[in-house]
Protein backbone atom coordinates (compact mmCIF):
# COMPACT_ATOMS: atom_id res chain seq x y z
CA UNK A 1 0.00 0.00 0.00
CA UNK A 2 2.22 2.98 -1.38
CA UNK A 3 -0.89 5.87 -1.03
CA UNK A 4 -0.22 7.77 2.14
CA UNK A 5 -2.53 9.23 5.04
CA UNK A 6 -2.15 13.09 6.43
CA UNK A 7 -3.51 14.41 9.49
CA UNK A 8 -3.40 18.10 10.27
CA UNK A 9 -3.37 17.86 14.41
CA UNK A 10 -1.94 15.30 16.59
CA UNK A 11 -4.90 16.17 19.73
CA UNK A 12 -7.06 13.38 20.92
CA UNK A 13 -9.05 13.28 17.37
CA UNK A 14 -5.81 13.28 14.92
CA UNK A 15 -3.84 10.76 17.43
CA UNK A 16 -6.51 8.16 17.40
CA UNK A 17 -7.24 8.52 13.52
CA UNK A 18 -3.31 8.11 12.90
CA UNK A 19 -3.17 4.87 15.28
CA UNK A 20 -6.67 3.52 13.56
CA UNK A 21 -5.20 3.80 9.90
CA UNK A 22 -1.21 2.98 10.74
CA UNK A 23 -2.12 0.14 12.91
CA UNK A 24 -4.07 -1.57 9.83
CA UNK A 25 -1.13 -1.17 7.50
CA UNK A 26 -1.49 2.70 6.38
CA UNK A 27 1.48 5.08 5.73
CA UNK A 28 0.38 7.75 7.95
CA UNK A 29 2.31 11.56 8.32
CA UNK A 30 0.62 13.23 11.45
CA UNK A 31 1.43 17.10 10.87
CA UNK A 32 1.16 18.78 14.28
CA UNK A 33 2.39 22.50 14.65
CA UNK A 34 3.43 22.02 18.66
CA UNK A 35 5.94 22.93 20.30
CA UNK A 36 7.42 25.11 17.41
CA UNK A 37 4.03 27.14 17.36
CA UNK A 38 1.88 26.54 20.73
CA UNK A 39 -1.70 27.48 21.28
CA UNK A 40 -2.99 29.34 25.45
CA UNK A 41 -4.56 26.22 26.46
CA UNK A 42 -1.36 23.08 25.30
CA UNK A 43 1.52 23.65 27.78
CA UNK A 44 3.07 20.78 26.18
CA UNK A 45 4.72 19.38 22.87
CA UNK A 46 3.09 15.95 23.33
CA UNK A 47 0.25 14.28 21.08
CA UNK A 48 -2.46 14.41 22.94
CA UNK A 49 -2.66 16.73 25.23
CA UNK A 50 -5.22 17.20 27.58
CA UNK A 51 -5.83 20.94 28.41
CA UNK A 52 -7.83 21.76 30.73
CA UNK A 53 -9.14 18.49 33.34
CA UNK A 54 -8.17 15.04 33.14
CA UNK A 55 -11.44 13.43 32.79
CA UNK A 56 -12.82 11.30 30.41
CA UNK A 57 -15.75 11.36 32.58
CA UNK A 58 -17.93 8.25 33.74
CA UNK A 59 -16.60 4.98 32.32
CA UNK A 60 -20.19 3.20 33.37
CA UNK A 61 -21.11 1.46 30.08
CA UNK A 62 -24.36 0.54 31.20
CA UNK A 63 -25.84 3.71 32.11
CA UNK A 64 -24.24 6.55 30.63
CA UNK A 65 -23.59 7.54 27.06
CA UNK A 66 -20.03 8.26 27.38
CA UNK A 67 -19.18 6.00 29.46
CA UNK A 68 -20.89 3.58 26.29
CA UNK A 69 -18.62 5.59 23.60
CA UNK A 70 -15.57 4.30 26.17
CA UNK A 71 -17.02 1.18 25.78
CA UNK A 72 -17.03 0.95 22.01
CA UNK A 73 -13.41 2.11 21.92
CA UNK A 74 -12.09 0.13 23.82
CA UNK A 75 -13.92 -2.46 21.58
CA UNK A 76 -12.16 -1.29 18.48
CA UNK A 77 -9.32 -0.87 19.70
CA UNK A 78 -8.80 2.44 20.70
CA UNK A 79 -5.32 3.67 21.04
CA UNK A 80 -7.03 6.96 23.51
CA UNK A 81 -8.74 4.27 26.09
CA UNK A 82 -5.47 1.81 26.01
CA UNK A 83 -3.69 4.69 27.27
CA UNK A 84 -6.36 5.79 29.16
CA UNK A 85 -6.64 3.01 30.85
CA UNK A 86 -3.50 2.35 31.44
CA UNK A 87 -2.79 5.45 33.08
CA UNK A 88 -5.76 5.82 35.33
CA UNK A 89 -6.36 7.53 39.03
CA UNK A 90 -9.04 6.69 41.63
CA UNK A 91 -12.30 8.40 40.89
CA UNK A 92 -15.17 6.71 42.03
CA UNK A 93 -17.02 6.14 38.65
CA UNK A 94 -15.32 8.59 36.54
CA UNK A 95 -12.23 7.71 34.15
CA UNK A 96 -9.64 10.27 35.70
CA UNK A 97 -6.08 9.68 34.08
CA UNK A 98 -2.49 10.94 34.94
CA UNK A 99 -2.64 13.58 32.25
CA UNK A 100 1.33 13.75 31.67
CA UNK A 101 1.81 10.02 31.23
CA UNK A 102 -1.01 9.69 29.30
CA UNK A 103 0.26 12.62 26.56
CA UNK A 104 3.76 10.74 26.47
CA UNK A 105 2.43 7.30 26.51
CA UNK A 106 0.37 8.15 23.56
CA UNK A 107 2.63 9.70 21.91
CA UNK A 108 5.68 7.19 22.39
CA UNK A 109 3.28 4.85 20.80
CA UNK A 110 3.14 7.08 17.62
CA UNK A 111 6.34 8.34 17.02
CA UNK A 112 7.63 4.79 17.62
CA UNK A 113 5.13 2.96 14.77
CA UNK A 114 6.70 1.62 11.76
CA UNK A 115 3.89 3.34 9.55
CA UNK A 116 3.80 7.04 11.12
CA UNK A 117 5.93 10.35 10.02
CA UNK A 118 5.39 12.85 12.71
CA UNK A 119 6.40 16.38 11.73
CA UNK A 120 6.16 19.15 13.30
CA UNK A 121 4.84 21.85 10.60
CA UNK A 122 1.65 23.92 10.47
CA UNK A 123 -0.62 23.48 7.91
CA UNK A 124 -1.86 26.68 6.70
CA UNK A 125 -4.01 25.97 3.67
CA UNK A 126 -6.36 23.25 1.83
CA UNK A 127 -4.58 20.55 0.92
CA UNK A 128 -5.97 20.12 -3.15
CA UNK A 129 -4.36 16.77 -3.64
CA UNK A 130 -4.04 13.41 -1.33
CA UNK A 131 -6.10 11.56 1.16
CA UNK A 132 -5.95 14.23 4.06
CA UNK A 133 -7.71 14.60 7.72
CA UNK A 134 -8.42 18.18 9.19
CA UNK A 135 -8.51 17.41 12.83
CA UNK A 136 -6.94 20.67 14.24
CA UNK A 137 -9.20 21.26 17.29
CA UNK A 138 -10.76 23.75 18.89
CA UNK A 139 -7.82 26.54 18.60
CA UNK A 140 -6.96 25.72 14.81
CA UNK A 141 -4.32 27.92 13.81
CA UNK A 142 -5.15 31.34 12.39
CA UNK A 143 -3.66 30.98 8.89
CA UNK A 144 -5.50 27.10 8.76
CA UNK A 145 -8.91 28.57 10.07
CA UNK A 146 -8.76 31.57 7.33
CA UNK A 147 -8.17 29.20 4.84
CA UNK A 148 -11.43 26.73 5.90
CA UNK A 149 -13.54 29.80 5.94
CA UNK A 150 -12.67 30.61 2.16
CA UNK A 151 -13.15 27.09 1.22
CA UNK A 152 -16.74 26.26 2.94
CA UNK A 153 -18.00 30.36 3.17
CA UNK A 154 -17.01 32.85 6.29
CA UNK A 155 -20.84 32.07 7.53
CA UNK A 156 -19.92 28.08 7.68
CA UNK A 157 -17.02 28.53 10.48
CA UNK A 158 -17.30 29.83 14.18
CA UNK A 159 -14.95 30.83 16.66
CA UNK A 160 -16.67 30.70 19.64
CA UNK A 161 -19.87 28.77 20.67
CA UNK A 162 -22.32 30.10 22.40
CA UNK A 163 -24.65 27.30 23.43
CA UNK A 164 -27.55 27.07 24.89
CA UNK A 165 -28.89 24.42 27.36
CA UNK A 166 -30.49 21.52 25.90
CA UNK A 167 -33.16 19.46 28.03
CA UNK A 168 -34.33 16.32 27.05
CA UNK A 169 -37.75 16.69 25.55
CA UNK A 170 -39.50 13.86 28.20
CA UNK A 171 -38.73 16.00 31.21
CA UNK A 172 -40.49 19.10 30.47
CA UNK A 173 -43.84 19.21 32.15
CA UNK A 174 -46.12 19.78 29.71
CA UNK A 175 -49.03 20.22 32.25
CA UNK A 176 -47.36 23.66 33.11
CA UNK A 177 -46.00 24.47 29.34
CA UNK A 178 -47.42 24.35 25.92
CA UNK A 179 -46.87 24.01 21.88
CA UNK A 180 -47.28 26.73 20.06
CA UNK A 181 -45.01 29.03 17.49
CA UNK A 182 -45.20 32.40 18.16
CA UNK A 183 -48.23 34.08 16.04
CA UNK A 184 -49.13 30.71 14.94
CA UNK A 185 -46.83 30.91 12.25
CA UNK A 186 -46.18 28.19 10.29
CA UNK A 187 -48.46 25.81 7.37
CA UNK A 188 -47.77 22.27 9.09
CA UNK A 189 -48.66 20.93 12.23
CA UNK A 190 -45.32 20.15 12.81
CA UNK A 191 -44.26 24.47 12.38
CA UNK A 192 -47.37 25.31 14.16
CA UNK A 193 -45.97 23.58 17.30
CA UNK A 194 -42.52 23.80 16.60
CA UNK A 195 -41.95 25.52 20.23
CA UNK A 196 -42.21 24.47 24.13
CA UNK A 197 -43.25 27.75 25.82
CA UNK A 198 -42.93 27.80 29.52
CA UNK A 199 -44.97 30.82 30.74
CA UNK A 200 -43.64 33.05 33.90
CA UNK A 201 -45.97 35.03 36.21
CA UNK A 202 -44.24 38.52 37.37
CA UNK A 203 -43.13 36.93 41.06
CA UNK A 204 -41.69 33.63 38.91
CA UNK A 205 -39.60 36.19 36.66
CA UNK A 206 -38.63 38.34 39.61
CA UNK A 207 -36.96 35.50 41.73
CA UNK A 208 -35.41 34.03 38.57
CA UNK A 209 -33.67 37.39 37.63
CA UNK A 210 -32.65 37.50 41.27
CA UNK A 211 -30.93 33.70 40.82
CA UNK A 212 -29.46 34.52 37.46
CA UNK A 213 -27.80 38.04 38.76
CA UNK A 214 -26.94 36.07 41.86
CA UNK A 215 -25.67 32.78 40.49
CA UNK A 216 -21.89 32.06 39.98
CA UNK A 217 -20.17 32.70 36.76
CA UNK A 218 -17.26 30.72 35.04
CA UNK A 219 -14.19 33.20 33.56
CA UNK A 220 -12.99 33.65 29.87
CA UNK A 221 -9.86 31.43 29.91
CA UNK A 222 -6.85 33.51 29.71
CA UNK A 223 -6.05 34.64 26.06
CA UNK A 224 -9.41 33.66 24.93
CA UNK A 225 -11.05 37.23 23.87
CA UNK A 226 -14.40 37.83 25.96
CA UNK A 227 -15.77 39.37 23.32
CA UNK A 228 -19.58 38.67 22.85
CA UNK A 229 -21.17 38.88 19.29
CA UNK A 230 -24.59 40.25 18.99
CA UNK A 231 -27.17 38.09 19.55
CA UNK A 232 -25.23 35.84 21.51
CA UNK A 233 -25.06 38.07 24.64
CA UNK A 234 -25.13 35.35 27.88
CA UNK A 235 -28.40 35.83 29.43
CA UNK A 236 -26.58 37.31 32.76
CA UNK A 237 -25.19 39.69 30.82
CA UNK A 238 -28.93 40.97 29.49
CA UNK A 239 -30.09 40.84 32.89
CA UNK A 240 -27.37 42.84 34.57
CA UNK A 241 -28.20 45.59 31.76
CA UNK A 242 -31.73 45.91 32.95
CA UNK A 243 -34.24 43.81 35.05
CA UNK A 244 -36.63 44.09 31.92
CA UNK A 245 -34.33 43.65 29.08
CA UNK A 246 -34.76 39.56 29.06
CA UNK A 247 -38.72 40.22 29.08
CA UNK A 248 -38.06 42.15 25.78
CA UNK A 249 -35.53 39.58 24.69
CA UNK A 250 -35.81 36.42 24.30
CA UNK A 251 -38.57 36.17 27.26
CA UNK A 252 -40.67 38.09 25.16
CA UNK A 253 -43.95 37.34 26.35
CA UNK A 254 -45.89 38.27 23.04
CA UNK A 255 -47.97 36.12 20.39
CA UNK A 256 -48.72 33.46 22.38
CA UNK A 257 -51.39 31.90 24.20
CA UNK A 258 -51.61 29.58 27.10
CA UNK A 259 -53.97 26.98 27.02
CA UNK A 260 -53.96 26.08 30.38
CA UNK A 261 -54.76 29.68 31.41
CA UNK A 262 -55.67 31.40 28.04
CA UNK A 263 -57.10 34.44 30.20
CA UNK A 264 -54.07 35.11 32.17
CA UNK A 265 -51.20 36.76 30.02
CA UNK A 266 -47.68 35.97 31.27
CA UNK A 267 -45.08 37.95 32.27
CA UNK A 268 -42.91 36.04 30.84
CA UNK A 269 -42.15 33.24 28.30
CA UNK A 270 -39.45 30.79 28.29
CA UNK A 271 -38.96 29.31 24.94
CA UNK A 272 -37.58 25.74 23.50
CA UNK A 273 -37.27 24.93 20.25
CA UNK A 274 -36.75 21.22 18.68
CA UNK A 275 -32.57 20.54 18.37
CA UNK A 276 -32.68 17.47 16.33
CA UNK A 277 -34.44 15.59 13.60
CA UNK A 278 -35.35 12.94 16.28
CA UNK A 279 -37.35 15.42 18.33
CA UNK A 280 -35.79 14.11 21.42
CA UNK A 281 -33.50 16.94 22.88
CA UNK A 282 -35.39 20.95 23.05
CA UNK A 283 -32.90 23.81 23.00
CA UNK A 284 -34.09 27.06 25.44
CA UNK A 285 -33.91 29.38 23.34
CA UNK A 286 -31.52 32.68 23.52
CA UNK A 287 -30.11 30.80 26.95
CA UNK A 288 -26.62 30.89 26.16
CA UNK A 289 -24.66 31.64 29.79
CA UNK A 290 -21.24 31.83 31.79
CA UNK A 291 -22.81 30.70 34.71
CA UNK A 292 -21.32 28.00 36.25
CA UNK A 293 -23.08 24.31 36.13
CA UNK A 294 -24.28 23.35 39.43
CA UNK A 295 -25.75 27.17 39.29
CA UNK A 296 -27.42 26.58 36.03
CA UNK A 297 -29.25 23.43 36.48
CA UNK A 298 -30.44 24.58 39.77
CA UNK A 299 -31.71 28.36 38.15
CA UNK A 300 -33.50 26.61 34.83
CA UNK A 301 -35.12 24.32 37.07
CA UNK A 302 -37.31 27.74 38.42
CA UNK A 303 -38.85 27.87 35.13
CA UNK A 304 -42.01 26.47 35.05
CA UNK A 305 -42.48 23.22 33.33
CA UNK A 306 -38.60 22.59 33.43
CA UNK A 307 -38.80 21.70 37.38
CA UNK A 308 -37.60 18.49 36.39
CA UNK A 309 -35.79 19.16 33.51
CA UNK A 310 -33.05 16.18 32.76
CA UNK A 311 -30.04 17.94 30.96
CA UNK A 312 -28.44 16.83 27.78
CA UNK A 313 -25.61 19.24 28.25
CA UNK A 314 -25.78 23.12 29.77
CA UNK A 315 -24.79 26.11 28.33
CA UNK A 316 -21.78 28.10 27.68
CA UNK A 317 -19.52 30.35 26.04
CA UNK A 318 -16.07 28.98 25.00
CA UNK A 319 -12.89 29.95 22.02
CA UNK A 320 -13.88 27.15 20.07
CA UNK A 321 -13.56 26.82 16.07
CA UNK A 322 -15.95 24.32 14.18
CA UNK A 323 -17.79 24.03 11.46
CA UNK A 324 -21.59 23.99 9.96
CA UNK A 325 -21.02 19.84 9.74
CA UNK A 326 -24.68 19.38 9.00
CA UNK A 327 -23.99 21.25 6.02
CA UNK A 328 -20.64 20.35 4.98
CA UNK A 329 -19.80 16.93 6.12
CA UNK A 330 -21.01 13.91 4.34
CA UNK A 331 -21.93 10.62 6.60
CA UNK A 332 -18.30 9.37 6.37
CA UNK A 333 -16.98 12.98 7.64
CA UNK A 334 -15.80 13.95 4.51
CA UNK A 335 -15.83 17.75 2.97
CA UNK A 336 -18.45 17.48 0.41
CA UNK A 337 -16.89 20.36 -1.82
CA UNK A 338 -13.72 18.68 -1.56
CA UNK A 339 -14.15 14.88 -0.78
CA UNK A 340 -10.29 14.52 -0.20
CA UNK A 341 -10.49 15.55 2.94
CA UNK A 342 -12.31 14.94 6.17
CA UNK A 343 -13.03 16.27 9.52
CA UNK A 344 -12.25 15.09 12.83
CA UNK A 345 -12.59 15.86 16.74
CA UNK A 346 -14.11 18.94 18.15
CA UNK A 347 -13.90 20.96 14.66
CA UNK A 348 -16.80 18.82 13.47
CA UNK A 349 -18.87 20.54 16.28
CA UNK A 350 -18.65 17.37 18.54
CA UNK A 351 -17.64 18.56 22.50
CA UNK A 352 -14.93 17.27 24.82
CA UNK A 353 -11.63 14.50 24.92
CA UNK A 354 -14.04 11.46 24.31
CA UNK A 355 -16.48 12.30 21.75
CA UNK A 356 -13.57 14.37 19.64
CA UNK A 357 -11.20 10.78 20.14
CA UNK A 358 -14.56 9.21 18.80
CA UNK A 359 -14.60 11.13 15.87
CA UNK A 360 -11.00 10.47 15.11
CA UNK A 361 -11.55 6.91 15.05
CA UNK A 362 -14.45 7.24 12.94
CA UNK A 363 -12.21 9.53 10.01
CA UNK A 364 -9.34 7.18 10.80
CA UNK A 365 -11.04 3.69 9.78
CA UNK A 366 -13.03 5.84 7.07
CA UNK A 367 -10.09 6.85 5.43
CA UNK A 368 -8.50 3.73 5.48
CA UNK A 369 -11.31 1.64 4.06
CA UNK A 370 -11.71 4.23 1.48
CA UNK A 371 -7.82 4.40 0.37
CA UNK A 372 -8.50 0.32 0.05
CA UNK A 373 -11.41 0.58 -2.07
CA UNK A 374 -13.60 -1.42 0.26
CA UNK A 375 -17.25 0.40 1.18
CA UNK A 376 -17.85 0.50 4.68
CA UNK A 377 -21.83 0.24 5.75
CA UNK A 378 -23.00 3.82 7.50
CA UNK A 379 -22.18 3.50 11.40
CA UNK A 380 -25.83 2.33 13.28
CA UNK A 381 -27.31 5.08 14.58
CA UNK A 382 -28.21 3.09 17.62
CA UNK A 383 -24.59 2.81 18.52
CA UNK A 384 -22.72 6.28 20.64
CA UNK A 385 -20.32 6.39 17.83
CA UNK A 386 -23.06 6.33 15.22
CA UNK A 387 -25.58 8.71 16.97
CA UNK A 388 -22.94 10.88 17.10
CA UNK A 389 -21.87 11.29 13.58
CA UNK A 390 -25.68 11.09 12.39
CA UNK A 391 -26.14 14.15 14.88
CA UNK A 392 -23.12 16.16 13.82
CA UNK A 393 -23.79 15.14 9.88
CA UNK A 394 -27.65 15.09 9.38
CA UNK A 395 -29.58 15.14 12.70
CA UNK A 396 -28.76 18.70 14.13
CA UNK A 397 -30.38 21.42 12.77
CA UNK A 398 -27.86 23.34 10.49
CA UNK A 399 -29.14 26.91 11.22
CA UNK A 400 -28.70 26.28 15.14
CA UNK A 401 -25.40 24.40 14.97
CA UNK A 402 -23.48 24.18 17.71
CA UNK A 403 -21.42 22.12 19.47
CA UNK A 404 -22.85 18.59 21.28
CA UNK A 405 -21.62 16.15 23.69
CA UNK A 406 -22.29 12.50 23.44
CA UNK A 407 -25.61 12.04 25.24
CA UNK A 408 -29.07 9.05 25.10
CA UNK A 409 -31.07 12.12 23.27
CA UNK A 410 -29.24 11.63 20.35
CA UNK A 411 -30.26 8.12 19.98
CA UNK A 412 -33.08 6.87 18.64
CA UNK A 413 -36.03 5.60 21.23
CA UNK A 414 -36.08 2.01 22.63
CA UNK A 415 -39.31 -0.06 22.35
CA UNK A 416 -39.73 -0.70 25.63
CA UNK A 417 -42.33 -3.76 26.88
CA UNK A 418 -44.32 -4.26 29.96
CA UNK A 419 -42.43 -2.93 33.07
CA UNK A 420 -39.41 -2.01 31.42
CA UNK A 421 -39.70 1.95 31.36
CA UNK A 422 -37.82 2.94 34.40
CA UNK A 423 -34.89 4.82 33.72
CA UNK A 424 -32.23 2.46 34.39
CA UNK A 425 -34.08 -0.19 32.75
CA UNK A 426 -33.90 2.20 29.48
CA UNK A 427 -30.49 3.40 29.42
CA UNK A 428 -29.85 -0.50 29.62
CA UNK A 429 -31.80 -1.25 26.71
CA UNK A 430 -30.01 1.81 24.81
CA UNK A 431 -26.35 0.16 25.95
CA UNK A 432 -27.37 -2.93 25.11
CA UNK A 433 -28.90 -2.53 21.66
CA UNK A 434 -25.82 -0.50 20.85
CA UNK A 435 -23.21 -3.13 21.99
CA UNK A 436 -24.66 -5.59 19.96
CA UNK A 437 -24.78 -3.10 16.77
CA UNK A 438 -21.19 -1.44 16.82
CA UNK A 439 -19.78 -5.18 17.24
CA UNK A 440 -21.39 -6.15 14.05
CA UNK A 441 -20.42 -3.05 12.70
CA UNK A 442 -16.60 -3.57 13.64
CA UNK A 443 -17.02 -7.18 11.86
CA UNK A 444 -17.86 -5.62 8.98
CA UNK A 445 -14.90 -3.00 8.85
CA UNK A 446 -12.55 -5.55 10.27
CA UNK A 447 -10.12 -7.03 7.73
CA UNK A 448 -6.48 -5.23 7.83
CA UNK A 449 -4.98 -4.06 4.29
CA UNK A 450 -3.41 -5.89 2.02
CA UNK A 451 0.18 -6.00 1.88
C1 LIG B 1 -9.53 26.11 27.04
C2 LIG B 1 -10.16 24.79 26.76
C3 LIG B 1 -10.49 23.94 27.81
C4 LIG B 1 -11.09 22.70 27.54
N1 LIG B 1 -11.38 21.86 28.58
C5 LIG B 1 -11.87 20.62 28.33
C6 LIG B 1 -12.13 19.68 29.39
O1 LIG B 1 -11.88 19.99 30.54
N2 LIG B 1 -12.64 18.47 29.07
C7 LIG B 1 -12.91 18.10 27.80
O2 LIG B 1 -13.37 16.97 27.58
N3 LIG B 1 -12.68 18.94 26.78
C8 LIG B 1 -12.18 20.20 27.01
N4 LIG B 1 -11.95 21.08 25.98
C9 LIG B 1 -12.26 20.69 24.66
C10 LIG B 1 -11.01 19.98 24.15
O3 LIG B 1 -10.18 20.84 23.46
C11 LIG B 1 -11.39 18.86 23.28
O4 LIG B 1 -12.22 18.04 24.05
C12 LIG B 1 -10.26 18.02 22.71
O5 LIG B 1 -8.98 18.37 23.09
C13 LIG B 1 -10.44 18.20 21.27
O6 LIG B 1 -9.66 17.25 20.61
P1 LIG B 1 -9.17 17.58 19.14
O7 LIG B 1 -8.28 16.48 18.74
O8 LIG B 1 -10.31 17.91 18.29
O9 LIG B 1 -8.33 18.94 19.34
P2 LIG B 1 -6.95 19.12 20.16
O10 LIG B 1 -6.81 18.09 21.19
O11 LIG B 1 -6.91 20.55 20.55
O12 LIG B 1 -5.86 18.85 19.04
C14 LIG B 1 -5.71 19.68 17.93
C15 LIG B 1 -4.23 19.76 17.60
O13 LIG B 1 -4.07 20.43 16.36
C16 LIG B 1 -2.92 21.26 16.45
N5 LIG B 1 -3.07 22.29 15.41
C17 LIG B 1 -3.93 23.33 15.36
N6 LIG B 1 -3.82 23.99 14.19
C18 LIG B 1 -2.87 23.36 13.47
C19 LIG B 1 -2.31 23.56 12.17
N7 LIG B 1 -2.74 24.53 11.36
N8 LIG B 1 -1.31 22.73 11.74
C20 LIG B 1 -0.86 21.72 12.54
N9 LIG B 1 -1.35 21.49 13.77
C21 LIG B 1 -2.37 22.28 14.23
C22 LIG B 1 -2.94 21.74 17.89
O14 LIG B 1 -1.64 22.11 18.31
C23 LIG B 1 -3.44 20.51 18.64
O15 LIG B 1 -2.41 19.69 19.09
C24 LIG B 1 -11.36 22.33 26.22
C25 LIG B 1 -11.03 23.19 25.16
C26 LIG B 1 -10.44 24.41 25.43
C27 LIG B 1 -10.10 25.31 24.29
Amino acid sequence: MTETLHIVGGGMAGSEAAWQAARAGLRVVIHEMRPKIGTFAHHTGHLAEMVCSNSFRSDDDEQNAVGLLHWEMRRAGGLIMEMADRHRLPAGGALAVDRDAFAVAVTEKLKSHANIDVQGTEIDHIPREGHWIIATGPLTSGALAQAIRAETGADQLAFFDAIAPIVHADTIDLSAAWRQSRYDKGETEDELTAYINCPMDRDTYEAFIDALLAAEKTEFHEGETAQYFDGCLPIEVMAERGRETLRHGPMKPVGLTNPHAPDVKPWAVVQLRRDNALGTLYNIVGFQTKMKYGAQAAVFRMIPGLQNAGFARLGGIHRNTFINSPTLLDHELRLKSRPNLRFAGQITGVEGYVESAAMGLLAGRFALAEIAGRAVPPVPPTTAMGALVSHITGGADAKTFQPMNVNFGLFPPVDLKGGRRNRPARYKAYTDRAKADWAAWLETTAAPLPA
